[in-house]
């Protein structure tokens, strides 16, 4: 399986007119491809692959870009030609493949199986020369493909493609629903409630405080772009702190469980976007459940664990316990209450029980009682220091079913 390391990288000045240079060749070129496959759609990729060689011949500009550089071009193209017929697929309404007409739209150089090397901190690239590179992981793995990319902090970074040995963990006989949640980050059907990370929230202050600066600069002069790249800047700390949360609560229910099942998110939006207007901090955390799931599809293969998508639908208002729907529970009701039973639980609470017997497909016989939450402070989360909640091994291959239920788990909030 393929694993990205991204390292910072420091390049000379004129280092960073070469890279712009074949920047811009490598933008021409795509474009060159994208009008040829627009004049002749019957093109294939091989096709347009052959039009690189031809074409070297009466723009002899393109030899100064290493040939493996100008063959990823080919390949951006297609990437986007399919990611569009994708889109289109699913029913969305798309236009056609753009031209890159600016400088801003073609960012990145790639090298793929040659025309690389590192040797003690300095990158060397065929054809561009040699940079200075923080190497602050080992590498591990043989190395595919390297991605050069100016980011909009101004910072340069190396991602590097490595081919790596999938390391399946030992099994543990456990299993868990996951629902994911604003009161709660993650509320699992083993009684554990992450809670949402706070820097979010106190980010985003910062980000609408700088937004609020911006709007009062004059576009384009020195003042605005300055405060622009402040903006920029909150916006990445904001990424790089979400991605260790999730990198480590993704990591936690990995090491702990053998199979994992969520609600199939693509889905669910489907379903909420009608509802209309998303609020800033609302959009951030929907990327963040996409990435989480990602990050957990992608841990679990490397693992040798199961993360099963199941569909949506009900697992909110359907009852644990007795599997009647309360269609009367509102969204501000915290708790699920069944008229039919008089089971009282938290609602996410329930729903990842819900969601754990959907995935599993198999009976379940619920715990007597209330079963209250465990609630985790993110920053145990981040400080690495979150126990698993005891739960039964239980016998391989019987998934859920315990005759005699879960025990419900005790109220602790840690910390
Ligand atoms: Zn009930």
């Amino acid at each position: 399986m393929m694993r990205t390391y991204k390292f910072r990288i420091y390049i000379s000045k004129s280092i960073q007119e070469t890279i712009e240079e074949h920047l811009n060749i490598c933008r021409y070129l795509y474009n060159y491809l994208l009008e040829q496959k627009t004049k002749n759609p019957k093109l294939n990729k091989g096709d347009t692959q052959k039009l690189i060689t031809e074409h070297k011949k009466e723009n002899p500009e393109l030899k100064k870009v290493h040939s493996k550089a100008l063959q990823m071009v080919n390949n951006k193209l297609w990437g986007n030609l399919k990611a569009l017929g994708k889109l289109k697929q699913n029913g969305h309404k798309v236009g056609k493949l753009r031209f890159k007409s600016s400088k801003n739209h073609y960012k990145t150089i790639e090298y793929n199986q040659s025309g690389f090397k590192i040797k003690d901190n300095k990158l060397y690239l065929s054809k561009i020369g040699e940079i200075s590179i923080k190497l602050h992981r080992k590498i591990k793995g043989e190395i595919k493909g390297v991605i050069i990319k100016k980011e909009l902090t101004n910072k340069w970074f190396a991602f590097f493609q490595v081919e790596e040995e999938p390391k399946p963990l030992p099994k543990t006989n456990k299993v868990v629903g996951i629902d994911l949640g604003i009161d709660g980050y993650t509320i699992d059907s083993d009684g554990n409630k992450f809670e949402n990370p706070k820097f979010i929230d106190e980010t985003l202050d910062k980000i609408k405080k700088v937004q609020k600066n911006l709007s009062r600069k004059v576009r384009g002069s020195n003042n605005y772009k300055k405060t622009k790249l402040k903006l920029i800047k909150v916006y990445d700390k904001l990424n790089n702190q979400k991605n260790d949360f999730l990198h480590k609560l993704s990591r936690y229910y990995i090491n702990n469980y053998d199979k994992i099942v969520l609600e199939d998110l693509n889905i669910k939006s489907m379903v909420e976007n009608k509802k209309g207007q998303k609020t800033l901090n609302r959009h951030i955390l929907d990327g963040s459940w996409k990435k989480f799931i990602n990050l957990l599809l992608y841990k679990a293969e490397g693992a040798g664990r199961e993360v099963i998508l199941i569909n949506p639908a009900y697992t909110s208002k359907k009852c644990f316990n007795c599997g009647c729907v309360v269609s009367s529970l509102r969204l501000s009701d915290r708790i699920f209450f069944c008229p039919n039973c008089g089971w009282k639980i938290d609602r996410d609470y329930n729903a990842s029980l819900n969601i754990l017997k959907s995935g599993l497909g198999e009976s379940v016989v619920p715990a007597e009682g209330r079963p209250l939450l465990r609630v985790i402070p993110y920053i145990k989360v981040i400080s690495g220091q979150v126990s698993p909640m005891n739960q039964e091994a239980l016998p391989e291959g019987r998934g859920l079913r315990k005759p005699k239920g879960f025990r419900s788990t005790p109220s602790v909030r840690e910390g």
